[in-house]
């Protein structure tokens, strides 16, 4: 799944849920339960065995989603100030949110593809479950609109 939809219920919990030692752990479980849901993703893997590397759209796209998930976890956690506490709170759980994806970037941006971290990537790809352009970023728009709409 994107990092949007990630950072918009790891938000959503971190909102809802303000102990951080509940709030970060349902965050980054919430991450593998998204990514079973059907949706799509840029071939950052294809393009990756084929080419080598990511393409540029794929860079692009990435990108915009990275300024995208930005303004919805610092938007969300702004709406808890001024409790400073809450707020960095909602930014932790955002960030674990998206760290199961983090944590493959050395294998897209370091080349490093063997041991653990291949290990790791082909486990998180596992998980994915993938449908066509539409319907997923369809998926993905309404699970950033139910976070919003149970924060509401
Ligand atoms: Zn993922």
């Amino acid at each position: 799944m994107l990092e949007s939809p990630h950072v918009a219920v790891g938000a959503a919990i971190a909102t809802k849920i303000p102990n951080p030692l509940i709030a970060i752990p349902l965050a980054i479980g919430s991450h593998f339960i998204l990514d079973r849901i059907p949706h799509w993703n840029p071939h950052s893997y294809t393009e990756t065995q084929k080419n080598g590397r990511v393409s540029k759209n794929t860079i692009v796209f990435a990108l915009t989603d990275v300024a995208v998930s930005l303004a919805i976890g610092f938007y969300i956690a702004s709406r808890a100030l001024p409790d400073y506490r809450h707020a960095a709170v909602i930014l932790a759980a955002s960030f674990f949110a998206v760290l199961p994806d983090l944590a493959k970037s050395p294998y897209f941006l370091l080349n490093q593809r063997k041991g653990l971290i291949k290990k790791y990537v082909d486990f998180e790809r596992s998980l994915q479950v993938e449908t066509k352009f539409a319907v997923g970023m369809t998926v993905q728009l309404l699970v950033i609109a139910a976070s919003f709409w149970w924060i509401s």
